[in-house]
């Protein structure tokens, strides 16, 4: 039932939706403070493997994870956000721009001098911080990708920035009170199959709806990379919240695990970059368990459940056996 409230469009919904959007961020910051204890188990293992460049400061940490692909990581909050800076020989995209606590434009400009449009894997709060200092936005058009671009105030994001989110000191001039998330101007629209060309570099559109309407990932068929944003990444993904459409996710995954087979590493925007395609079957699969009822779930938080797999899991609401059919 839930799944499909954001699709309507009374005034009564849109007032409903935003008390239950900051219900989620409210318990999202506890779900994930109760799932991991994220500060004892920094740095995550994956990065040994990788180099630090210099670019990185106090904030974000910038890993080259392929040829001219700069992962732009958050290890200090919890969300542990991961945007990329994709760089061709005429242009550049920045895919997400992290949670907006930290001067992301000054790490970019480090890496590249070539133009830079921004896109977004979708319009959560954690990957749409930094949009507000780039002229050049790329968007789906979704009422959520509209709506988010709007902002939010620091009623709605202000557990981002409390000490129970934090590793370290927040950036200079960021305080609990005061962290929101800046409005911004989409300048162009973009649509599924759309490929943004960055000489010698092609990445191709897709829509994923399910995590949230506007969800996309982006395909370089050629190298076989795909940036996933939050519909994969390895960790418990988020799937409860009032924006989610599980069937929708359930086609978005299935569209991604079929890619598989030409595919040589994945990008997703949480905890580690470059992780293995396979990792999407395996998400397929289980989640057709989990809406099979056969996976068990193990209660969270109030209203959210677990489910727990090899290498990533599943957060839904205890009801999620009550989606709609489609229509
Ligand atoms: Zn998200």
């Amino acid at each position: 039932m839930f799944s499909r409230v954001c699709r309507t469009h009374s005034i009564f919904t849109r007032v409903l939706m935003s008390i239950l959007l900051c219900m989620a961020l409210l318990l999202s910051a506890t779900v994930r403070a109760d799932l991991e204890n994220f500060c004892d188990n920094l740095p995550r293992a994956a990065y040994a493997e990788l180099e630090k460049h210099s670019a990185s400061n106090d904030w974000f940490e910038v890993y080259e994870v392929g040829p001219d692909i700069w992962a732009i990581y958050e290890p200090f909050q919890w969300q542990e956000v991961i945007s990329y800076l994709i760089v061709g020989s005429k242009s550049a995209l920045l895919f997400d721009t992290g949670n907006g606590m930290g001067d992301i434009k000054a790490i970019v400009d480090q890496l590249t001098d070539k133009p830079i449009s921004v896109m977004n894997s979708h319009s959560h709060f954690d990957h749409i911080g930094g949009n507000y200092q780039f002229d050049n936005i790329l968007s789906v058009s979704t009422e959520f990708s509209v709506v988010r671009s709007r902002g939010m105030q620091n009623e709605s994001v202000t557990t981002e920035a409390s000490p129970q989110a934090l590793c370290k000191a927040l950036p200079q001039g960021v305080t609990k009170d005061n962290h929101k998330i800046r409005p911004y101007s989409i300048t162009r629209e973009v649509v599924e199959g759309e490929v943004i060309d960055l000489g010698g570099r092609q990445l191709e559109i897709l829509r994923i709806p399910g995590h949230t309407d506007d969800s996309i990932a982006l395909l370089d068929a050629q190298a076989g990379f795909l940036w996933t944003g939050d519909s994969f990444y390895e960790g418990p993904i988020w799937l409860y919240a009032p924006e989610t459409d599980l069937l929708d996710y359930k086609k978005s995954i299935a569209r991604l695990a079929a890619l598989v087979p030409n595919l040589t590493a994945l990008f997703p925007a949480h905890n580690t970059p470059r992780a293995r395609p396979g990792l999407l079957l395996e998400t397929q699969q289980a989640f057709d368990v989990v809406l099979a009822g056969k996976a068990k779930p193990v209660p969270t938080w109030d209203g959210v459940v677990t489910f727990e797999f090899d290498g990533f899991g599943f957060l839904m609401r205890e009801d999620y056996t009550q989606i709609q059919q489609p229509h």
